[in-house]
Order: C-alpha cells, then sequence, then structure tokens
C-alpha cells in the first residue's frame, strides 16, 4: 500500500517520522472535531468551538484599517460575520451572496453581533450531510492536508493486520481493549462517542495504546537486560577478607542503607555473569567506602578494579582516599593521572599491565585510551550522570564480560529508573550518615552581593571556610573564566588577610590539585571556583557556599553544589545570588532548591518541570522517546508494563517479537546510540 503513494506525499511522511503503513496507524490524532451537530447561529454558544451553516448575504474586501474579507451568513435563527485577515482572491470570488456555507470556529461576540476570525469552511450544496463521528485532527506538516492524511490512514487501516500481540489472558486481567478496535476507534471513532471522551487520555482505547507503547520499551529493555545475564563473568565470590579488614580500619560504622547496598553488590560479583549495578545515592551518602568494599572484593579473588571519575579533581581524591584507605591492607593503587610525566604514566601503565597494581584509578578518558589491564574484574563508574547520555549508554552496552558498578549522586525518579534504566539493577542510599545537619539555603538579590561579601569575610576570620562559585557561562568558556579571574581579583583585593585560592578548568591538573589540598588542610579559607568543583569534592570543614547567578544553573547541578558544604558537624550555609528580574521559570526552579533538601525530591519536581528528553539531557543524542504515555501521568500503566513484559518474555516469546517489531521497526533497541 506505501509504494502506491506518490513521492510527494511520502516524503512528507516522512518528514512525520512515517515510514510503514503500521507508522500510519499510529499516527493518532491529536484531537477531534465535532462536525456531527448544526447549531442555529441564535443558540450557539459564544467562546465556544461551534459549527454553523448559512446562507451568504453580503461579502467585501475592506482596506482599513488594514486589508481584511468580511463575509455575513444569515441562517434564519440570526446573523453571522466572518472575517478572514488573510486570503486568496479566488476564496473572495467563491463566496458570493446567495452561497451555503458550513463553517466551523470559535464563536465569539464582536461589535457587529456573533462572528468568526478564520472559521474552517466549506461551501456545501442542500441537505449536505453531517459527519456521523467526531472528526479526527492529525499532526501534520505542510502540503500534507488533513483530508489527504484521512485518506491514507483509512485505507492503511482497511488492509492492516492488527492482530494482537497481547495474548487474551494477559489482557483480560488489566480490563484493556484489544488492539485493532483501539486503533480504529481512535482513527474513526463512531457516533456514539462523544467529544469530550476522547480528549483525555484515560479513554480505554487511548490506554490500551499508551500500555502498548510502554510495554515495547519494557520489552526492549528487559531483553537487553537478559542478554547480558547470558554473557559469562568471573564469579567473585566474597572471601570476608580485605573488605572486614577496611571495616575495621574505618572511623566510622557503615549505615544501615550502606550495609544493604553492599550485601546487593557482593551478591552480584559472585554470579557468573557480569553485573551491570546503578548505586544511588544522594550527595554526601558515602557511596566512595562501597565503591571501596566491592573493588576489595574483586581483589581478594585476584582480579583488578578500576575506578573512573569525569574529572581529575574528583579522580585524584578518590586517588587519596582509597590509597590511605587500601594501602595499609596491602594493596597497591595506580594514580593514572592526565598530569602525569611520560614516564610516570608509562610506569603506572606498565603496574597495570602487569598485575602489580590492582586497583587502578583515573579519568575516565584515559582509560578509554591507553589501558591494558593483567585482568580486569570490575569497572567502577563514579559520578555517571556527568558522562552524556551518548558515553553513558555506550559504557552500558560495551560491558563485555567485566561487572560494572556505576555511582551516581543525581537521583532517577522512579519512572525514569523504570523505564529508561529498566535494563539495569539498581540499589539506593536512602540515607544519610548520622550527624549532618541540613544545610541552610538562602536566596538573595545580586544587588546586595557586596554585604555577602563582607559576611564571608566575616566567617572566614572566625575560622570556618568557604566556596564561592562563579557563574556559569554556557556560550563561552573564556568568559567564564574571565569572571573567575575577575571575582578572585576583586576578593583578594577586598581582603588581602584572607587566604583565598582559585580552581578553574583551565588551570593544569598539578595547580588544581595543589590548591585542592591547601583548601582541604585549611591554609586556604575561601576558594573561588568554577563548577570544576561541582561533584565528589570532599572538604568537611567548609560550612559555606555562595553561588553566583544561580538562576543560570541547572537544579541538578546546584543540588550538586550545594552538597559540597554540609558534610561536617557544624551548620551549613548555601546562599544563591541571583540576577532579577527572573523569568517565570528561573523562579520556579530556585523555589524548588531552596525549599527541598532531599536530592529526589529535587529531580522529582525538576523532571515534573521539564519533562523526561530535557532530563535525561537526551535531546539530540536519538534516544527514543515515548509519543504517547507521560511517565508522571500513566504510572500504573507502567508498573502493569514492566509486570507483562516479564511474563511475555518468559511464556509468549514469539508475541513479544512481534509486538517489538511493530512498535520498533527491525531495530530494536530502544535507547538508540
Ligand atoms: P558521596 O556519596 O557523595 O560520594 P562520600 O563517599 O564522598 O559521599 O562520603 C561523604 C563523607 O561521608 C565522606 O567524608 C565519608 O568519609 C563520610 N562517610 C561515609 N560513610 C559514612 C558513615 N557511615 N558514617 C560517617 N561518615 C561517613
Ligand atoms: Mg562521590
Amino acid at each position: 500500500m506505501f509504494q502506491k503513494i506518490g513521492k510527494a506525499a511520502r516524503d512528507r511522511l516522512a518528514k512525520l517520522g512515517i515510514h510503514t503503513p503500521f507508522g500510519l496507524l499510529l499516527h493518532l490524532p491529536l484531537r477531534y472535531q465535532d462536525e456531527t451537530h448544526l447549531y442555529p447561529v441564535a443558540d450557539a454558544p459564544i467562546g465556544q468551538v461551534v459549527q454553523l451553516e448559512g446562507r451568504v448575504t453580503h461579502a467585501s474586501v475592506t482596506y482599513k484599517p488594514r486589508k481584511m474579507l468580511t463575509v455575513k451568513l444569515q441562517d434564519g435563527s440570526g446573523a453571522l460575520q466572518l472575517r478572514f485577515l488573510h486570503f486568496y482572491p479566488s476564496q473572495a470570488a467563491t463566496l458570493t451572496p446567495g452561497v451555503k456555507v458550513r463553517v466551523l470556529g470559535e464563536l465569539r461576540h464582536g461589535f457587529f453581533g456573533a462572528e468568526m476570525v478564520h472559521p474552517q469552511y466549506r461551501i456545501v450544496k442542500e441537505d449536505e450531510p453531517l459527519a456521523e463521528a467526531l472528526t479526527p485532527v492529525y499532526p501534520t506538516t505542510q502540503g500534507l492536508g488533513q483530508g489527504t492524511l484521512r485518506k491514507l490512514i483509512s485505507q492503511a487501516l482497511a488492509g492492516a493486520d492488527l492482530c494482537d500481540t497481547l495474548p487474551d489472558a494477559l489482557r483480560m486481567p488489566l480490563r484493556l481493549p484489544d488492539f485493532a478496535s483501539s486503533i480504529s476507534l481512535l482513527h474513526q471513532p463512531s457516533p456514539d462517542i462523544s467529544p469530550a471522551a476522547l480528549d483525555e487520555r484515560n479513554h480505554p482505547a487511548w490506554q490500551r495504546v499508551i500500555f502498548d507503547e510502554l510495554l515495547a520499551q519494557q520489552l526492549s529493555m528487559r531483553l537487553h537486560y537478559q542478554k547480558r545475564r547470558a554473557r559469562g563473568a568471573p564469579p567473585l565470590p566474597p572471601r570476608q577478607q580485605l573488605g572486614a579488614a577496611l571495616l575495621e580500619c574505618l572511623p566510622f560504622p557503615l549505615t544501615a542503607a550502606q550495609q544493604r547496598v553492599c550485601a546487593e553488590i557482593s551478591a552480584d560479583l559472585a554470579r557468573t555473569h557480569p553485573m551491570q549495578r546503578l548505586l544511588q545515592g544522594d550527595v554526601g551518602s558515602g557511596k566512595t567506602v562501597v565503591a571501596a568494599l566491592a573493588a576489595c572484593q574483586a581483589i581478594e579473588n585476584d582480579f583488578q578494579a578500576a575506578i573512573m571519575a569525569p574529572t581529575e579533581i574528583l579522580a585524584e581524591q578518590h586517588y587519596l582516599k582509597l590509597s590511605a584507605w587500601l594501602e595499609p591492607l596491602g594493596i597497591t593503587v595506580a594514580w593514572l593521572s592526565g598530569s602525569l610525566g611520560k614516564k610516570d604514566k608509562r610506569a603506572a601503565l606498565e603496574r597495570v599491565v602487569s598485575g602489580e597494581a590492582q586497583l587502578a584509578i583515573g579519568t575516565h578518558a584515559l582509560f578509554q585510551e591507553q589501558v591494558e589491564f593483567r585482568q580486569l574484574g570490575l569497572a567502577i563508574i563514579d559520578e555517571q550522570h556527568r558522562f552524556g547520555v551518548h558515553q553513558r549508554l555506550a559504557l552500558r552496552q560495551k560491558g563485555g564480560e567485566i561487572h560494572q558498578l556505576m555511582m551516581s549522586a543525581t537521583p532517577i525518579p522512579r519512572t525514569l529508573s523504570m523505564s529508561y534504566y529498566a535494563d539495569l539493577d539498581v540499589s539506593v542510599i536512602d540515607q544519610l550518615p548520622p550527624g549532618r545537619t541540613p544545610i541552610v539555603t538562602k536566596l538573595v538579590d545580586s544587588a546586595r552581593r557586596d554585604e555577602i561579601i563582607a559576611r564571608i569575610r566575616d566567617a572566614c576570620v572566625q575560622g570556618r571556610q568557604a566556596y564561592w562559585v562563579c557563574p556559569l557561562i554556557e556560550e563561552s568558556e573564556a568568559l567564564q573564566l574571565k569572571t573567575a579571574l575577575e571575582t578572585f581579583e576583586l576578593l583578594s583585593q577586598t581582603f588581602p588577610e584572607l587566604s583565598i585560592g582559585l580552581v578553574h578548568g583551565r588551570l593544569p591538573s598539578q595547580e588544581k590539585a595543589a590548591t585542592m589540598a591547601r583548601f582541604k588542610t585549611g591554609e586556604i579559607q575561601l576558594l573561588v571556583a568554577t563548577t570544576v568543583i561541582e561533584v565528589g569534592v570532599d572538604v568537611p570543614n567548609a560550612s559555606l557556599m555562595v553561588i553566583e547567578h544561580a538562576e543560570r544553573f541547572g537544579l541538578s547541578q546546584l543540588h550538586q553544589l550545594r552538597g559540597r558544604v554540609g558534610r561536617g558537624a557544624t551548620q551549613s550555609t548555601c546562599i544563591l545570588l541571583f540576577q532579577s528580574p527572573l523569568s517565570e521559570t528561573a523562579r520556579a526552579r530556585l523555589r524548588i532548591i531552596y525549599e527541598n533538601t532531599d536530592g529526589f525530591e529535587v529531580a522529582r519536581q525538576d523532571l515534573a518541570l521539564r519533562g523526561p528528553g530535557e532530563f535525561l539531557g537526551a535531546r539530540q543524542s536519538g534516544v527514543a522517546m515515548l509519543r504517547f504515555a507521560d511517565l508522571e501521568r500513566d504510572q500504573a500503566l507502567l508498573d502493569q508494563a514492566r509486570t507483562i513484559a516479564d511474563r511475555m518474555l518468559a511464556e509468549y516469546p514469539e508475541l513479544a517479537e512481534q509486538h517489538l517489531t511493530r512498535w520498533l521497526g527491525q531495530q530494536q533497541e530502544f535507547l538508540k546510540v
């Protein structure tokens, strides 16, 4: 059927993403129009979209105040005026007195009585029949009219094999209608369906389509998950040596949440297929020690472990912390820094290849380039949300035959983790270590910047430490750098008595590391920084943070930054300086961060504000987004789709495959990289 469509129309369909007859069937109406009813002009409700019919009594083109075609209609009950600002001369020519016209539009009450501006209209014969049912209105593109689309879709409907991919035994308990009738109802509603019934997505026919879309996504993700389980990996069972020794040396006991996730990871590592687990935990919840314990389990099985971080600062911090923890236990840690000299780097790489180093730590970039292991058993990816969706998916799909632990402080709301992360196992640390005092967040207008600067100085003089975060300037890194330098100069000149440091992305990593170390020991009191300190930096004594132009940052970024303070026992404060006037959305975002300290809640509200596409940062990455389903609204259906997907794969594998092919075509991956 598709071959018979002309090239021009086919190109336009392609623009709408339609390439097959089934694609046409899934091109569902945006809304419906009620053309089943004619109102007398005198009784028609004002302010609503209504259909009326009358004879032209007068038509004229006027030029003041601007060119306009005015047409007067009379239907026996009253008069109606139509106004067109854009029209063709041919249009004006056909609307001559005596002609019968049927119009559909919003009825208003104008100066000259009832009127419609730019209604849809057509010239009709005597006793032209009314539509019997609602008329679908489709999303379309230039050059492809509603009429053509309707015709093509009804042809596709006539020729389609709409057999159900959901077996009755699974469908009945869900109380969902069958697929064929749902699709035809949405394209060609029967006469008894009222206009309001299909507007909301809770009509059973819509529910069925939404369910099928979610089911396709779940099937694709679960299939991925199963494929991975079919691959082999070295089992790394707990031998209770290194981990127990590490726990004994730590100055704190694990929280209950840390113990729980450690047990989950430990059990995964013991299995004969590769672990792919996402460890979620709010900023400061203590993920590093969990990573260290996982590494210990790999090492006590004579395998190597690797920890990758998105930035040098973070990688170095991990190196310092983990070597302090693990070297006393006899573990050799290799530090793979971009800033190492050629010779040192070669030596470090050598120790990894030979197996002398049991743990390697570095940035992800470095690992990708050149590191070879003697026998790698576990890869740990810290702050995985910092990697682009693209890299993240690549990492996930590459995975191979090693165990992977991904850690993230950007909490992923449940609906998202159930859909886009459904191929991963997830562990959550839902508790902070004891003794933390909640951070106080303040919103302050930039007009009061000087006042804030003075307050920061007083606090530093009294022995506290502070971060001053410079504004994010997305368009220009150079400009961002300039601002950071200027702020540093200004603060240094104003307060010669303070020891002030500066870190930014362009600094050589050695210098960056040295500055961070001096901040950590307390030698530097005030650290001026760009967002390089966003993730992971852990200096418990710092209890004050100022973020300039907070309105320019994303919410998860603000939450991450704020998480740099509040790590010790002292009361911490985060001051968000904003530039007024604030836009509506900026105001809404700042309110969320001001009112919430729980990262999950911030993420949930962020998702509600932005939608999953932007939240995932997936706009350009080609992640196939859901067309009909809305994860917030359709949570109940998502839960059902998840359960049914597992059952389909187990009990009806052929139907599962058919369903996937139908919805995703040959490309059976919901996540396209
Ligand atoms: P994140 O989850 O953000 O990576 P970290 O692993 O950096 O958090 O931990 C934050 C701080 O909390 C560190 O100083 C760490 O040593 C400390 N910490 C971790 N677990 C505990 C615990 N169970 N009790 C007390 N402090 C802990
Ligand atoms: Mg961390």
